[in-house]
């Protein structure tokens, strides 16, 4: 059986009879796909090969001693690894991403003024960030919450990335607003509550900007990776993935970080990873080692809220770094790109 075109696997029932297995062979046939029987001691196994869509609208499961119907191939294509072995990399403004170059973003969760902006900017570009980070466009869970300053934002953070010479990030969240964030960013974030808003993802798609697409709240990695296919489907094959943590049981943190999805991402996707240690954690003091645990499994960057004045900051002042913390938290950064053997930027 060649497996590498092979879409779908039929676990037979032990007690299936040859039969039944004829039928399931002619019915493959008839739909133009190929079927390659396999027996064990115990079940027989039918390998599919042929065109998937055709595959997936066979009634398989409904044939009299089928088990269980299994795909085999992932179903993203144009991520997966298998489309492309070596590494994605992001270049922008003259700094990279994935590939050996370990990006650390930072800045604070929004754009609040030009003073608060430039000073953060200027204590990110000091401590050795490689690009900043500023939302103009905030997605609140409250509508009584500050939600940013939106266009005048945008000038503000495009303006600070100009002085420092940082490339800038910044979350869309409608597409009416996608030519001006095209303008002002370098790097368009799409944010976990949008992951699998598929008109902003295909808007995305269509232009040329790398996107930084954060893994949804309640997303698998699966489902983070089809978000993905949607963008690079449409052209754009700059995607960075943002693991950001994810909901669980557990009430100790804000969300949880999942650090296996690394590993798998890097194993599943070309595409390079980042990791938000602030979201996940929602706490200054997990910043730190949560960012040397992402670097450990694999990260291609670190993405990270930092604040001049966290008491005073309109959005998530609780897990925003103050300067001398993040000055701290990017020289372990730092010292962790080079245990690991990558360049910053
Ligand atoms: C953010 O980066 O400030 C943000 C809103 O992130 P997320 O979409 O991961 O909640
Ligand atoms: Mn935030």
């Amino acid at each position: 059986m060649a497996i590498g075109s092979t879409e779908m696997i039929i676990v037979m029932q032990e007690s299936a009879t040859s039969e039944e297995v004829d039928r399931i062979l002619e019915l493959l046939d008839s739909a133009g796909a190929r079927g390659h029987v396999s027996t064990s001691d115990l079940v027989t196994v039918i390998g599919i090969a042929g065109e998937r869509d055709v595959i997936a609208g066979l009634p398989l499961e409904a044939y009299p001693g089928v088990d269980k119907v299994l795909p085999i191939l992932h179903p993203y294509k144009l991520v997966s690894r298998e489309f492309r072995r070596s590494d994605t990399i992001i270049t922008v403004g003259g700094t990279s991403l994935g590939g050996g170059h370990l990006a650390l973003i930072a800045g604070p969760c929004a754009v609040e003024s030009e003073e608060q902006l430039f000073e953060a900017a200027s204590v990110v570009k000091e401590a050795g960030a490689t690009m900043l980070r500023g939302g103009a466009f905030k997605p609140r869970t409250s509508p009584y919450a500050f939600q940013g300053l939106g266009v005048r934002g945008l000038e503000i953070l495009a303006a600070a990335g100009q002085q420092t010479g940082l490339p800038v990030v910044t979350e869309l969240m409608d597409p009416r607003d996608l030519e001006a964030v095209v303008e002002y960013a370098d790097i368009i974030q799409i944010g976990a509550r949008n992951m699998q808003n598929f008109q902003l993802l295909s808007a995305v798609g269509g232009v040329e900007r790398p996107v930084l697409l954060k893994r949804g709240l309640a997303a698998t990695v699966e489902e983070l990776l089809m978000a993905a296919e949607y963008i690079v489907r449409e052209g754009n094959d700059q995607v960075i993935l943002c693991e950001r943590g994810i909901r669980t049981f557990e009430t100790a943190t804000r969300n949880t970080l999942d650090i296996s999805a690394v590993p798998i991402l890097k194993q599943r996707s070309h595409l390079p990873v980042v990791v938000d240690p602030s979201h996940a954690s929602g706490k200054v003091d997990l910043v730190e080692p949560l960012s040397l645990a992402a670097i450990a499994a694999g990260a291609d960057g670190i993405m990270i809220e930092t604040h001049p004045t966290p008491e005073t900051a309109l959005s998530d002042g609780a897990q925003s770094l103050d300067p001398a913390q993040f000055r701290a938290v990017a020289a372990r950064v730092r010292d962790a790109a080079a245990w690991i053997g990558k360049s910053m930027g």
